[in-house]
């Protein structure tokens, strides 16, 4: 009998969903809409729903499947599977989700913050399968980090290791969703891209599509932002990739003189700027890390991209059993 895990990648957008093999390979992919309506109680129900009606379509019997992952952005306590205050999700209490999913499904449910469950999908299947001890930074709306160290995830004392997003970097700086004020979060997530090229756009009297949109009040996106830098030579947008590049290259920096890994990882929606992205982090690594620490430590971009949600979430079973 051929034998599945489940991933699931649970967003505040979409639940996306995948059958892996014990290769780690994506045999089915799916997504359903997030309902955060009644606090997000439908949610779970809605996964329950999901993964039922396709295991009937495919006549894919309960007993071949050795357990769910779930990749949760939120406080996760791994060991009971609780999680405390997703506010993406809408969920405001305590949410039993191991306990509540393990009931309704009948197979072993593992429950994992999504920046971890990412650094175990880079780990087992991505870019850092040969590095022993890596952290991976999450850049989307928000930076998160999950690190492996000698192998194995590193988690903490209570599960909230690597919010390295909510440093402050920026004294009285733009207002993080935390309640803090110039978190790294605030100037170099996708919404962070934004914040610094209208800090930016203030003290430049550079000739740019970009810094006129942005005087206009137009909604610029980050994409925009690293593309106008790459192919449309705006020397504006370039300043602020290079302003960016620069509270990253710091913040890894500090990671490298810290923990030694063999390297730093940059996954998520900014990441997808590439190549283009990971030299001037680098240049700027380069430039705060200690010496005796610099070339030990490497800056990549993660491989597994989108689907680093369902194979990470996979990988946690795998991990397990
Ligand atoms: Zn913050």
């Amino acid at each position: 009998m051929t034998k599945y895990i489940v991933g699931v990648d649970l967003g505040g957008t979409r639940i996306k969903i995948g059958l892996v093999n014990t290769n780690g390979d994506i045999v089915q992919e799916w997504s359903i809409p997030t309902n955060k309506e009644k606090e997000g109680s439908m949610i779970l129900p809605d996964i329950v729903t999901a993964l039922n009606k396709k295991f009937e379509r495919k006549e894919i019997v309960k007993k071949s499947i050795l357990g769910i992952g779930i990749g949760v952005a939120g406080n996760v306590d791994y060991k009971t599977g609780y999680v405390r205050g997703a506010y993406n999700l809408n969920w405001k209490h305590k949410i039993s989700v191991k306990s509540e999913l393990q009931e309704k499904m009948g197979v072993p449910v593992f429950v994992e913050n999504d920046s971890n469950v990412a650094a175990l999908g880079e780990h087992l299947v991505g870019n850092c399968k040969l590095d022993d001890s890596f952290v991976l930074i999450t850049l989307g709306t928000g930076i998160g980090a999950g690190m492996v160290i000698n192998g194995n995830l590193y988690r903490g004392a209570t599960g909230c290791s690597g919010e390295i997003g909510h440093d402050t970097v920026v004294p009285n700086g733009p207002l993080c969703t935390c309640g803090k004020r110039g978190c790294l979060e605030t100037v170099a997530s996708a919404t962070g891209v934004v914040n610094v090229a209208k800090m930016l756009a203030e003290q430049t009297s550079q000739v740019s599509q970009i810094k006129d949109s942005l005087k206009e009040h137009k909604n610029i996106s980050s994409k925009e932002i690293f593309e106008a830098a790459e192919f449309q030579h705006d020397e504006f947008a370039k300043e602020v990739v290079d302003k960016i590049a620069d509270y990253l290259g710091h913040a890894s920096a500090d990671i490298a003189n810290m923990l030694n890994p063999n390297s730093i990882v940059f996954g998520g929606g900014v990441s997808a700027a590439g190549e283009f992205l990971r030299r001037r982090i680098e240049h700027y690594y380069h430039y705060y890390v200690f010496k005796p620490n610099e070339e030990a430590t490497k800056i990549k971009m993660a491989g597994l991209q989108n689907n680093a949600g369902i194979v990470g979430a996979a990988a946690l079973v795998m991990d397990e059993i």
